[in-house]
């Protein structure tokens, strides 16, 4: 039960809230408004002006507040990202969510933050403006550490990105998930979902060999009530395949 709201002004002010005990970031709330038994006090973010996309440079630089919608709708955003988001969540939780929120809250299952991972996305956080990489964040998140406030989140325009997924419907959020990345260095990087408390990075090197055996390694534990670990191994191998020769094509 949330039984304090605060909207700063300001970061600063902001993150003097946010060192009080059981106090949290508030972005679209579509995930904090529904905890029942803890009281919590929450910190509405809207009113920080971290609600914009801005390009520089390679990258784009988007604000922690911006949307999910938001974000599909940007010129900025490459089209197999937008089918992942459109896997995320449907259109209503998809204008309320945040990128950050989906960051925090997202699972192994969750298509974006698998997307974002292999992108090699890149979290501002306060109060030092630190930059600390995707896949260090979900490794720590996995431990139960968050930073206390995200403001920003750097993705590259640079890096072409495809995206494969396999559900037991179009629309349903995958069994097993694959989002390549490739940058013009020749730099690769593999990320797979649909399992697990966070995505895993299959690959990060220079030479796409291997990308197969990379990606059923990965999977070999992955097994829950969903799938079999054999299952997602083969599936996960043939989607890396399937973004290698998007990639290779376009
Ligand atoms: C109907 C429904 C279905 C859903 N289905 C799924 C699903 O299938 N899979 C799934 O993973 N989630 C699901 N969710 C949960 C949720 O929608 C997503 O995880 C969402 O992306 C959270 O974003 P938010 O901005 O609403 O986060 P919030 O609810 O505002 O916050 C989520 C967490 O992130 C923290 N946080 C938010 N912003 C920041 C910041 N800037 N810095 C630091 N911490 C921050 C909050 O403190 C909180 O711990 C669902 C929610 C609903 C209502």
């Amino acid at each position: 039960m949330i039984t304090a709201y605060h909207r700063p002004k300001t970061i600063p002010e902001a993150l003097d809230l946010l060192k009080q005990n059981d106090t949290f970031p508030l972005g679209g709330g579509t995930l904090l408004s529904q905890l029942k038994s803890d009281s919590i006090e929450v910190v509405d973010l809207q009113s920080l002006n971290l609600d914009t996309l801005k390009k520089k440079g390679n990258y784009v630089v988007v604000g922690a507040t911006v949307t999910l919608q938001q974000i599909l709708k940007s010129s900025h955003t490459p089209e197999d990202l937008k089918s992942a988001l459109q896997l995320e969540a449907p259109l209503n939780i998809r204008n309320a969510a945040t990128i950050a929120g989906a960051l925090v809250a997202g699972d192994g299952r969750s298509p974006f933050v698998t997307a974002l991972l292999a992108l090699d996305a890149k979290l501002t956080t306060q109060p030092d403006d630190e930059q600390i990489e995707i896949g260090n964040f979900l490794a720590t998140r996995d431990k139960g550490s968050i930073p206390n406030l995200i403001s920003a989140i750097t993705l590259p325009t640079h890096a072409v990105l495809a995206f494969e997924h396999v559900g037991r419907t179009p629309k349903d959020k995958p069994i097993v998930c694959a989002a390549l990345a490739s940058w013009p260095s020749g730099r690769s990087r593999l990320a797979l979902g649909g399992y697990g408390v966070v995505p895993l990075l299959a690959m990060d090197g220079t030479e796409p060999e291997g990308l197969e055996s990379a990606a059923r390694n990965a999977f070999k534990e992955a097994k829950d009530d969903w799938a079999s670990a054999d299952y997602r191994m083969d599936v996960a191998a043939t989607l890396a395949m399937r973004c290698l020769e998007k990639i290779q094509r376009d």
